[in-house]
């Protein structure tokens, strides 16, 4: 079902409390080394001051546990904001609390105030029903445009939604159409790629897309499990030895489901998993004993280069090898510029985890996808296919 957004509702005159994510990355200094998070909540931001909102900002910083620390202080964050929205984004001295809900109120249409970070009380994480009524007594509408901390089920996700009509904004909009989309009807054929360190953590996911995919691509270090169900030796490359009957299991699944799972054909090998360990291609079947499978091999970049090139869907999660090490990012790399052809052809790409859209971005080829998504943990909770709790939160359309 979905969600009513923002522009379902009039928010005019209105104080809108708006959870966005505003958790960036910072240097030890605390400057913002990655503003990306911040831009993505510009539209929604605007859209409610132009339409003569008042608009109240919150989110969390790192991990404070539970207590003020001027380290996590959201006050770099408002700095840059007003910078980027072009007028002054006040930092509140707190989220809750006597003094915040006299800013709060004083606010006028076209003005936003941003709370200071929502995790310097333990009561935000433990969605403590009192608190969450605290932050929706500040305002008259909740709207959700946190994607990236969708799947947490807190006060500022998930509790606040209780108390006040809640509607999604426009980047929680924009995630939930194109994964959604991908997901709920695609125009095929549809392949996902998965890739990534560990069967373990994506188990979920492969049992979700296997029977909606016509096509499942595995690369990473995921693959090693796979080959060695097939009977492969894979050296003393990361194996989940515990799994290697449930890969055989999926394999089975995939093909009742009427799914093709292709699997890689050859892999780069390195002697140690170090950038300048000595490394060559091998086929599955030569991987020597002692050596590590570090990557997809040249024969499975072109063998899943070519075959992307023919799919109008393709969802990617998870890197095709150790591509932090530049020696061994080719298969990754080669995965990314077939997936950003694709938009050439109108066929539709979404790149969804944290470490798949470093990559992307690495590469310079973020813009060309359809859908690259700002949040790892909950776009892979959603590729499982289950309910992310600030989602569940909102009112359906
Ligand atoms: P995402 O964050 O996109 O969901 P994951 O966290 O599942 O992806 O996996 C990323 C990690 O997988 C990277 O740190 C990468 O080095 C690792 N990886 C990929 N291929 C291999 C491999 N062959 N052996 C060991 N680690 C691998
Ligand atoms: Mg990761």
């Amino acid at each position: 079902m979905p969600k009513k957004t923002i522009d379902d509702i009039d928010v005019r005159g209105k104080r809108v409390l708006a959870r966005v994510d505003f958790n960036v990355p910072q240097d030890e200094q605390g400057a913002i080394t990655d503003d990306t998070r911040i831009r993505a909540a510009l539209p929604t931001i605007h859209a409610l001051l132009e339409r003569g909102a008042a608009v109240i900002l919150m989110s969390h910083l790192g991990r404070p546990k539970g207590k003020p620390d001027p380290r996590y202080s959201l006050a770099p964050v408002a700095e840059r904001l007003s910078a980027l929205l072009g007028q002054p984004v006040p930092l509140a001295p707190d989220c809750v609390g006597p003094h915040v809900e006299t800013l709060a109120h004083a606010l006028q249409p076209g003005q936003a105030l941003l709370l200071e970070n929502l995790r310097f009380h333990p009561q935000e994480e433990a969605n403590d029903p009192v608190f969450a009524r605290s932050l929706a007594d500040l305002a008259d509408i909740y709207v959700n445009d946190a994607f990236g901390s969708a799947h947490r089920a807190h006060a500022s996700t998930a509790g606040v939604a209780a108390y006040l009509p809640a509607v999604s904004g426009l980047l929680m909009q924009r995630e939930l159409a194109a994964l959604g989309g991908a997901l709920d009807n695609p125009e095929r054929p549809f392949a996902a790629v998965i890739g990534g360190a560990k069967v373990s953590s994506k188990l979920a996911v492969l049992r979700h897309l296997l029977t909606r995919t016509d096509l499942l691509l595995i690369g990473g270090g995921m693959a090693n499990t796979f080959l060695r169900a097939q009977g492969y030796e894979v050296g003393k490359s990361l194996l989940e030895a515990d799994l290697i009957d449930t890969a055989r299991a999926l394999l089975d699944e995939a093909r009742q489901a009427g799914a093709q799972v292709v699997l890689p054909d050859d892999t780069i090998v390195a002697e140690r998993v170090a950038p300048d360990a000595p490394h060559h291609s091998a086929g599955i079947a030569e991987v020597p004993p002692d050596w590590f499978i570090v990557d997809i091999g040249p024969k499975t970049r072109a063998l899943y280069a070519r075959t992307l090139s023919t799919c109008r869907t393709v969802l990617w999660n998870g890197p095709m090898g150790i591509f932090e090490m530049a020696p061994f990012a080719e298969g990754t790399r080669a995965v990314a510029q077939a997936i950003a052809a694709l938009a050439a052809n109108g066929a539709t790409s979404v790149v969804g985890g944290g470490d798949s859209v470093a990559a992307v971005e690495e590469l310079g080829l973020a813009d060309q996808m359809s859908h690259v998504s700002t949040g790892g943990g909950a776009s892979l909770e959603f590729m499982e296919g289950r309910e992310l709790p600030g989602v569940a939160a909102l009112q359906d359309k």
